[in-house]
C-alpha cells in the first residue's frame, strides 16, 4: 500500500546552505547517523522541516532555497536574526541547555538571564509557532509528524490544538534534569504541558522519562503511571528509547583503502607508546578539564607511564562567540600548556590538544588505532562518541573509560570502566587499570559493547519510536 509518510520537525535541517546569487544555493548534506537512520525507516516516506541555519530576507532567496530543499527531501522554517537571537542563542541555548544539563550560571548571568526570561519564551513560543506552520501547510491525513528536542517543546500544543487529530510524538535528545532543577524554571508549567499534547514522549533512558514524568506529576498534580502521565482521562505515553549508531557506516570506513593507510601512519608514529584518545565539542558539559587534569594525576602518579602514553583530545569548536566558550577554551589550553611543559621531553609531549574538527574519515581511523577512548561528561543525553568507538575497535579491543553521567553509561556499563568525572583519583586509576588491562579482560568488555553498539542501531531506534507512535495512537482511539 501507500507509504506512511513521516515528518520529522527538528530545529535545524542536516544541511549547510550557501548562497551562490540572488536566486542559487549550493547546499551540503550532513551525513550523519541520525540523517541516515530517520530517512531510512522501513516502509516510510520521511521528509524533513527545519530551520536552514541561514538568514534569508528576501523572497526570491527564500524561494530559490525552498527549491534546492524540496530536492533534498527538506522543507525550511524561515526564523528572522531577532527571533534566532533571542529564541535559539537565548531562550534554548542560555536558559534550556544550562539546565538540563545541571550547569549553574555565574551570578551576573544569572539576573541577566531572569531578567530577559520572559521576552525570550515569547520568542521561544513565537519560533514553535512558525514551525508549526508550516507543518501545516505540509500535513495530510496520516501523517506523523516527529518534533525533536528542546528547541520544539511548545510544538505538540501548536499542533494539536490545530488539528487534534495529527499522530504526534516528541524526542528530547538531551537530559531530562530532576524535577528539583526543572522547578526552578518560569515556564515549567506551560512547556510541560505543551509536550503532554504529544500522543508519545520519548527520552535516550529511564531516568530521564522518571524525571519528566516527577515534573508532571510534582508540578501539575498528575497523575504518573508505568505508562506515562494521565490527565482526566487521556494518556500521554512516556518512554525511553536509547539512540544508536549506523555501526555499519563506520565498519564499511574501515574497509577504505585511503582510511587503512591512516589507520598504518598513525600506528608508525605513534609506536611504543600507548595512545588515548577523546572527542568532543568543546563544551561545559563534556568535562574536558576533569579529563586532562585526571590525565594529570595519572602522570604524576605513575613516572614509568610517561614516555609511553598519549592523550589526543579533539575539542570541536561550539558557540565560539559566547564568552563562557571562549573561557573554557583558554582554561583548557592553559591546563594542557602546563602538563606538557611538565611532562614534555625534547621530542614528545604527552598531550595533543587540536581545536578543530576531523572529516568522518579521519575520525575513524582515529577511533580504530586508539588504546583508549577517554569519555568525562558531566551531563550527555547519550554520547555518540562512545558508540563510535566501539563501532570501531573490532580488530583492537580498546578499552571505553565512560562517565556515569552520560547516558551511554545505561548501555554500555557492562564492557566500559564507569566513572564519575568529578573524582580525578578514581578517572587517574581508572586511566591505569585501562592502560594495563589483560587481553582476555578487554576482549570480554568489547564483546558486550560491540554486541550491543550493532544491535542497537540508529536504524531500530527510529523505527521502534514510530511503530509505539503509531501503536499509542491506535490503543487511545480504541478507548474512546
Ligand atoms: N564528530 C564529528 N567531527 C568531529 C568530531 C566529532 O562529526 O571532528 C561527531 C561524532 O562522530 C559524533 C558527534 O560529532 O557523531 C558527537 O555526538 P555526541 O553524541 O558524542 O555529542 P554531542 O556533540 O551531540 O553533544
Amino acid at each position: 500500500g501507500m507509504k506512511q509518510r513521516l515528518l520529522v520537525v527538528a530545529n535545524r535541517l542536516p544541511v549547510s546552505a550557501n548562497r551562490r546569487g540572488e536566486d542559487h544555493w549550493s547546499l551540503e548534506i550532513s551525513a550523519g547517523g541520525l540523517v541516515s537512520a530517520l530517512l531510512g525507516v522501513k516502509d516510510v516516506d520521511a521528509k524533513w522541516i527545519g530551520w536552514a541555519g541561514v538568514n534569508v530576507p528576501d523572497e526570491i532567496g527564500q524561494r530559490a532555497l525552498t527549491r534546492a530543499l524540496a530536492e533534498k527531501r527538506c522543507i525550511p522554517v524561515f526564523l528572522d536574526e531577532e527571533i534566532v537571537h533571542q529564541y535559539y542563542n537565548g531562550y534554548c541555548n542560555n536558559i534550556l541547555w544550562p539546565l538540563f544539563h545541571y550547569l549553574g550560571l555565574p551570578q551576573e548571568d544569572r539576573l541577566a538571564t531572569t531578567r530577559n526570561f520572559e521576552s525570550q519564551f515569547n520568542a521561544y513560543k513565537r519560533a514553535n509557532q512558525m514551525f508549526a506552520d508550516v507543518v501545516y501547510q505540509h500535513y495530510q491525513e496520516g501523517d506523523v509528524i516527529w518534533c525533536h528536542d528542546y528547541h520544539l517543546m511548545f510544538l505538540p500544543k501548536c499542533l494539536k490544538d490545530h488539528n487534534i487529530n495529527m499522530k504526534v510524538g516528541w524526542f528530547l535528545h538531551t537530559p531530562f534534569p530532576s524535577s528539583e532543577i526543572y522547578r526552578t524554571l518560569p515556564s515549567r508549567s506551560e512547556l510541560l504541558r505543551s509536550v503532554l499534547c504529544a500522543d508519545l514522549v520519548g527520552f535516550h533512558t529511564y531516568d530521564y522519562a522518571r524525571h519528566f514524568v516527577s515534573a508532571c506529576t510534582r508540578i501539575l498534580g498528575l497523575e504518573g503511571t508505568p505508562e506515562g502521565v494521565e490527565d482526566q482521562g487521556r494518556l500521554t505515553r512516556v518512554a525511553a528509547f536509547p539512540i544508536g549508531i549506523d555501526s555499519e557506516r563506520f565498519k564499511r570506513a574501515l574497509e577504505i583503502t585511503a582510511v587503512k593507510r591512516h589507520i598504518n601512519e598513525l600506528t608508525h608514529r605513534f609506536a611504543g607508546r600507548k595512545v588515548m584518545l577523546g572527542v568532543d565539542r568543546l563544551d561545559m558539559i563534556k568535562g574536558i578539564p576533569q579529563k586532562i587534569l585526571a590525565f594529570e594525576k595519572f602522570l604524576e602518579e605513575n613516572p614509568d607511564w610517561n614516555d609511553k602514553v598519549v592523550l589526543l583530545q579533539i575539542a570541536v569548536p561550539t558557540r565560539t562567540d559566547v564568552p563562557e566558550y571562549q573561557k573554557l577554551t583558554s582554561q583548557v589550553h592553559e591546563i594542557v600548556g602546563r602538563i606538557n611543559g611538565r611532562f614534555g621531553t625534547l621530542t614528545a609531549v604527552p598531550i595533543h590538544h587540536l581545536d578543530r574538527s576531523l572529516d568522518f574519515h579521519a575520525l575513524c581511523a582515529l577511533y580504530a588505532v586508539t588504546d583508549v577512548a577517554l569519555v568525562t561528561s558531566l551531563r550527555d543525553g547519550m554520547n555518540l562518541v562512545s558508540y563510535e568507538y566501539v563501532a570501531c575497535q573490532g580488530s583492537k579491543k580498546g578499552v571505553l573509560i565512560l562517565s556515569e553521567f552520560a547516558g551511554a553509561a545505561q548501555s554500555l556499563g557492562a564492557g566500559a570502566i564507569l566513572v564519575n568525572p568529578w573524582n580525578i583519583t578514581e578517572v587517574a586509576d581508572s586511566i591505569r587499570h585501562a592502560l594495563t588491562m589483560l587481553p582476555d579482560e578487554r576482549e570480554k568488555r568489547h564483546r558486550h559493547n560491540y554486541a550491543h553498539v550493532t544491535t542497537h542501531t540508529a536504524q531500530d531506534w527510529a523505527e521502534t519510536f514510530v511503530c509505539e507512535l503509531n501503536e499509542t495512537v491506535a490503543e487511545a482511539q480504541l478507548r474512546t
